[in-house]
This record gives structure tokens, C-alpha cells and sequence, in this order.
């Protein structure tokens, strides 16, 4: 992923992608301290246009804050760093990753006295979990690993250190040939997918974990409440079991990179038709006339480039 072309912004300069390099004493690289996002930009009628860009920038800053790490840029800096970055990329429709970290002025646990750093880079990425997972839904099982407790590593920030959880849960059911994982919570209640917020439909009603399950404040999550809002549509944000999602009528995932995502199966239980749902669907379709610009209500949450 190193050796290509392209540029990628750091530290307030767009440098050459192969030389975007940091040191191997790098503080983040050995004790984990850091903070990222997520971000997708969408070829729309109107131009190339970041989705919710405000709204992943204000939450890298509160992660950075979290983390007691101070940004050295403005968010707005930050904001054209990640329009430029599509710009200079020749981007029609990409992910972004703006990633901030602790540099290699000294070693150590405490980072006091160190530099933060920051940096944006943009490439072009399909759909996550497959396109055959959008259209059919994916196969789901819940980790052995339980999701960090709101009082570890601190749950409302998108820190690098939460995602060694994700990784092991996600390799953990990837190896046995399931599509993503599922976590639950310290209490055994459900949390959310390695990298993705998860609702269920029971009889109509949408329901999603509160975030005291210890899952991301997902901007997907979020876009989700207003879509099912314009739908006549009612989510319920409250503790869910297990149980609860296999005798759902449909479930789905959403995240920046998985988008809307149905699940068809957890656990070798098959939820609902064992398809994607009829509201799944309809919410899907909501999704992607909002990011593809082809609803003006939703005109504000789209940054051309
Ligand atoms: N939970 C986790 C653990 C994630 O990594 C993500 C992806 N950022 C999400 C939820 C979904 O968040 P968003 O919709 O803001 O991408």
C-alpha cells in the first residue's frame, strides 16, 4: 500500500505517498496513544463531495481530546486537508483516512513533551464487506472477545489502541469463514460489530444498543435516525441481547466503510427471511440517494471537493 503514486498530506504539507514515512520510534507505534477517522467522499451530480465531513472532523478532535492529545491545526486545516487530498488524487469516489499521532521526540509512557502529528490520506475503496454483502446480506458470528468496557481505553474515542479488540474479533470468525464479527459488552449485552453500529427491525421498530454497550457514536448511526425519522419510523436506543438479534425480523451493520450492510445470519441462525429485509432495503436505498447527492434535504452534509 506504500509503493504507489499519489500524494498524502502531513503535517500541513501534500508530500509524495511514498515518502509519507514516520520513525520506528514513534510513541503511537509502540504504546498505541492515537486517534483516526474514517470519511468517504461520493461522485455526485454536482461534483466529488465528502459525506458528514464536519461531523468526523469535530469526532477526531473529541478522540484527540479523550486522549488528551492537542490537534496543532485548526479543523478547519483539517477540513481542506481532506479536500485536497481528493483534489490532488484525482478522486471520483474514495475513503479517507486522517489519522493523528504522537511523535518520536522521546520514549516513554508519558507522552509530555512529545509532538502530535497529523495526516490525511485518500484512496479509492469498494464496498467493505462485498458488494454480494449489500445486495444478499453477511454472515455474522459473535466473538468470543468482549467489546472494551466504557472505562478502559474510553469508548467514545476512535482511539488506535481499541482497535486490537477489532482485529482479534474479526480474525477470530473471518478465520472460521464468517463475514464480521459481533461484540457484546462486558455484561453479555450487544455492543456492536468489529467496525460497524448494529440495528435489529422487531415488528416494525428499529433498535440499536445505547452507547453505554460501549459502541462508537457512529456517524452512520446517526444518519440512520434521520432516515428512519423521514420514513415514519421509530429506533428504540436500549440494551439488546443476543437472543434479541436471532429472532429479529432484520439486522443490519453501518459504518463509514461498510455503509448500510444487512446481516443475514448470526450464529448459523438464520434472522428473518435469511435475506435482506424490506426496511433494511428501503434504509439502504435512503443511504446512498443522501451520499450520492440525490437528496436536497440532506444537502448540507455533503463538502465538495
Ligand atoms: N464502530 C466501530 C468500532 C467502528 O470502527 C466504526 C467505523 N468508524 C463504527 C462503529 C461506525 O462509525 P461511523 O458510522 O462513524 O463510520
Amino acid at each position: 500500500m506504500s509503493d504507489r503514486d499519489g500524494k498524502i498530506w502531513m503535517d500541513g504539507q501534500m508530500v509524495d505517498w511514498r515518502d509519507a514515512k514516520i520513525h520506528v520510534l514513534t510513541h503511537t507505534l509502540h504504546y498505541g496513544c492515537g486517534a483516526f477517522e474514517g470519511v468517504r467522499a461520493y461522485k455526485t451530480p454536482q461534483g466529488t463531495a465528502i459525506f458528514r465531513l464536519q461531523e468526523h472532523t469535530d469526532r477526531l478532535f473529541n478522540s484527540a481530546k479523550i486522549l488528551r492529545m492537542a490537534i496543532p491545526f485548526t479543523k478547519e486545516q483539517v477540513n481542506e486537508a481532506h479536500r485536497a487530498v481528493v483534489r490532488d488524487n484525482l478522486l471520483e469516489s474514495c475513503y479517507l483516512r486522517p489519522l493523528t499521532w504522537i511523535g518520536d521526540k522521546k520514549l516513554g509512557v508519558s507522552p509530555k513533551g512529545n509532538t502530535i502529528h497529523l495526516m490525511v490520506a485518500a484512496w479509492a475503496w469498494g464496498a467493505y464487506l462485498g458488494e454480494e454483502g449489500l445486495k444478499r446480506g453477511i454472515r455474522v458470528k459473535t466473538s468470543s472477545y468482549t467489546r472494551h468496557h466504557v472505562n478502559i481505553t474510553m469508548t467514545q474515542a476512535k482511539a488506535v489502541s481499541n482497535y486490537t479488540n477489532s482485529i482479534l474479533a474479526n480474525m477470530e470468525v473471518t478465520d472460521e469463514g464468517y463475514d464480521e464479527a459481533l461484540l457484546l459488552d462486558s455484561s453479555g449485552f450487544v455492543s456492536e460489530g468489529a467496525g460497524e453500529n448494529i440495528f435489529i427491525v422487531k415488528n416494525g421498530v428499529i433498535y440499536t444498543p445505547d452507547l453505554s454497550a460501549g459502541a462508537l457514536n457512529g456517524i452512520t448511526r446517526n444518519t440512520v435516525f434521520h432516515i428512519a425519522k423521514d420514513l415514519g419510523l421509530d429506533i428504540v436506543q436500549k440494551r439488546i441481547t443476543r437472543d434479541e438479534v436471532y429472532i429479529a425480523d432484520e439486522a443490519f451493520f453501518t459504518g463509514t466503510a461498510a455503509e448500510v450492510t444487512p446481516i443475514r445470519e448470526l450464529d448459523r441462525i438464520e434472522l428473518g427471511a435469511g435475506s435482506r429485509g424490506p426496511i433494511t432495503e428501503k434504509i439502504q436505498n435512503a443511504f446512498f440517494d443522501i451520499v450520492g447527492g440525490r437528496n436536497p434535504k440532506y444537502a448540507h452534509w455533503l463538502t465538495l471537493v
